[in-house]
């Protein structure tokens, strides 16, 4: 199953946890926010939200689990898949004609 990690790059707050659990898809920015490496990166009203695919959630769970703010999220990209949260529906929003 094909998922997507995805980054709310306005919320982070450096602390570089991501880039410590997955440093295959995570590095740290001289902005002092970290971003997903070759992510592509869309402008959203709240700031820039950074997406990339990839084939298993992996070390990327662990980055969505330890980041304090819950900026990581990974949602499958099945179709059949219907998101049930809060941030599943914000970030379905933003990717649309918003
Ligand atoms: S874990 Fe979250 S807050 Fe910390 S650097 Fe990564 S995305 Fe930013």
């Amino acid at each position: 199953m094909p998922f997507t990690l995805v980054h709310e790059r306005w919320k982070c707050i450096g602390c570089n946890a991501c880039v410590a659990v997955s440093p295959e898809h995570w590095e740290m920015a001289d902005d002092g926010k970290s971003d997903i490496k070759e992510s592509t990166h869309k402008n959203v009203p709240e700031g820039i939200l950074e997406e990339l695919d990839i084939k298993e959630p992996g070390p990327d769970k662990d980055a969505e689990e330890a980041c304090p703010v819950s900026c990581i999220h990974i949602k499958q990209r099945d179709p059949t898949n219907v998101p049930n949260s809060a941030q599943s529906r914000l970030i379905q929003e933003h990717s649309g004609k918003n």
